[in-house]
């Protein structure tokens, strides 16, 4: 399948999809049951199949502005060892290949990760005779430092996966001096800042785009599925804060509508993007 890409303005977004996410993602939110998920129509066909088994994907968006080459999220990677959800253990996907269609890996520019779960910090990194080494050689890895404050010492209330993907994938470019450690009014280009969206972890955040009057929402993991656009209050597993995430949530979609943003889902199954808008007492998504 061709990579999606959207035109903001001067700001050219171009989504990398790694792998599927649809199973770990229905595993999380159990509530989605088929009767629930049946009384949202326009969750059909991109994001929800016949038998009522949610799409979804993993994936990274690319971002060019200018001369500037940005990389956000980078997925699970391969050779990585994964005992929670072992769909995504050691994969061997074509990801660097896919990425390479539109920029070689040395070429990357900044990194951005809007969170350090396993699945949004694993091409950080790749192994290289037995050592994990930046995959980005030449970036500057942008982390947020209270995330990394966070996930630092191990949680122990946090899965295997991602205590091991901070020791795979974000101590080994911390430990190569390429790791910047950044607050919310961070920009990552000046049509690019960030939104903080607490709830799913400590410090996650989600990716504003501004350019000419146009406007982009890339949500990280604010959202996993377009179902939580109906059901801001459900409570998947793997939020830290539920509270905190259904404020997020409504702040982001309010946010959208506000700003008649392109909203982007990060777990979205193509086409992974559409327009928020009010419905009834909640909102919706049109692609
Ligand atoms: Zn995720």
């Amino acid at each position: 399948m061709k990579n999606l890409i959207w035109q903001i303005g001067d700001v050219r977004i171009t989504s990398i999809v790694e792998t599927d996410a649809g199973s770990v993602i229905q595993e999380g939110l159990e509530m989605a049951t088929k009767e629930e998920l049946d009384k949202v129509t326009w969750l059909r066909p991109h994001f929800v199949d016949d038998e009522g088994n949610l799409i979804a994907v993993v994936q990274s968006f690319f971002i060019e502005v200018g001369d500037k080459k940005i990389l956000i999220d980078t997925c699970v990677g391969n050779d990585k060892n994964r005992v929670d959800i072992p769909v995504w253990s050691n994969l061997q996907t074509d990801f660097l290949e896919k990425l390479g269609q539109v920029c070689k890996r040395e070429d990357v520019q900044i990194v951005f990760c809007t969170h350090f779960h396993f699945d949004h910090v694993g091409w950080n990194t790749m192994l290289v005779e037995g050592e994990w080494i930046p995959t980005f050689p030449n970036a500057e890895y942008f982390f947020s430092e209270k995330e990394y404050e966070y996930w630092k010492h191990g949680p122990a209330n946090e899965l295997n996966d991602d205590a091991n993907g901070y020791n795979d994938s974000v101590k080994p470019v911390i430990d190569a001096g390429l790791a910047k450690f950044i607050s919310h009014d961070h920009k990552l280009a000046d049509e690019i800042s960030l939104i903080p969206t607490p709830g799913h972890t400590p410090d996650h955040m989600s990716v504003l785009i501004e350019s000419k009057g146009e406007c982009a929402i890339i949500t990280g993991d604010a959202f996993h599925h377009p179902i939580q656009i109906v059901h801001t209050e459900w409570e998947p597993e793997f939020d830290t804060s539920v509270k905190d995430a259904t404020q997020s949530r409504i702040k982001l979609l309010d946010e959208s509508v506000e700003k008649n943003a392109l909203f982007i889902g990060s777990h979205f199954a193509a086409p992974s993007a559409g327009k928020i808008s009010k419905e009834n007492a909640g909102y919706k998504l049109t692609v």
